[in-house]
């Protein structure tokens, strides 16, 4: 329970630059990353029913089912490293997502503060997860755009770097269609609710930052 907790919403198609974004204003704002997506990977490394239950969505490029997603974010908002607050990256997906992220944090005295909606046109979101590397710390490089030191390495504790399965052409595309029929509802749905931001996601990942970091102040 802590009154002064803040929670941001990364909102955007796959592709965007919420989590590149999310990592970085987690740091500089001394909140918690959390990603629904590295999550479930989490759990698909340690082969817990959860991981292979969610694996069967991810490889598809399907949304996993409401219930278990919204258990799985709600578990890891009550743990006490949340106390101060969370950037959410990846979550909610689905407007009863958002109704349940509400009821989540009204237990906890907070509320979704502020969601940036980085916003990336289609034809540059397929460039961007082509060309996508995940080390396994979540955190994410660019073949091009944010390339590491050592291709394909870590720059931070040196682990292989990898792609994602579902970075896969024929995956994304059915992603961010994904992405339209079941998110897109939710630019209405906080701009409504007075908490949306739209930032033009097509800039350099600093400047990105920059901008979400003026509304955040
Ligand atoms: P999301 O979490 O929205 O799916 P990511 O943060 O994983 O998106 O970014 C997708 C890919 O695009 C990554 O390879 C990342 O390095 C790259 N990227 C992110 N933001 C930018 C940007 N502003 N300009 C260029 N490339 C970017
Ligand atoms: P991401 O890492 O955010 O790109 O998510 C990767 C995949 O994990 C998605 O394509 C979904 O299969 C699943 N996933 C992540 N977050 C959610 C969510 N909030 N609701 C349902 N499925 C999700």
């Amino acid at each position: 329970m802590n009154e002064k907790a803040t929670y941001i919403v990364m909102l955007g198609p796959p592709g965007a630059g919420k989590g590149t974004q999310a990592k970085v204003l987690a740091e500089k704002l001394g909140l918690v990353h959390v990603s629904s997506g590295d999550l479930f990977r989490e759990n698909l490394s340690n082969e817990t029913e959860l991981g292979k239950l969610a694996a069967s969505y991810m490889n598809k490029g399907e949304l996993v089912p409401d219930d278990v997603t919204i258990a799985m974010v709600k578990d890891r908002l009550s743990r006490p490293d949340c106390a101060l607050g969370a950037v959410l990256d990846g979550f909610p997906r689905t407007p009863a997502q958002a109704q349940a992220l509400n009821g989540i944090l009204a237990e906890m005295n907070g509320r979704v503060d502020l969601v940036p909606f980085i916003s990336v046109p289609n034809e540059v979101l397929v460039e961007r997860l082509g060309g996508r590397w995940m080390s396994h710390s979540g955190r994410v490089y660019h073949a091009i755009n944010n390339p590491p030191k050592v291709k394909w390495f870590d720059d931070i504790d040196g682990t292989p770097l990898y792609q994602r399965e579902d970075d896969k052409p024929e995956t994304v595309l059915h992603r961010i269609n994904v992405y339209y029929e079941q998110t897109s509802p939710l630019i209405e749905y906080y701009r409504a609710a007075g908490s949306l931001v739209e930032i033009d996601g097509t800039r350099p990942i600093e400047l990105v930052t920059d901008e979400i970091m003026k509304v955040v102040k």
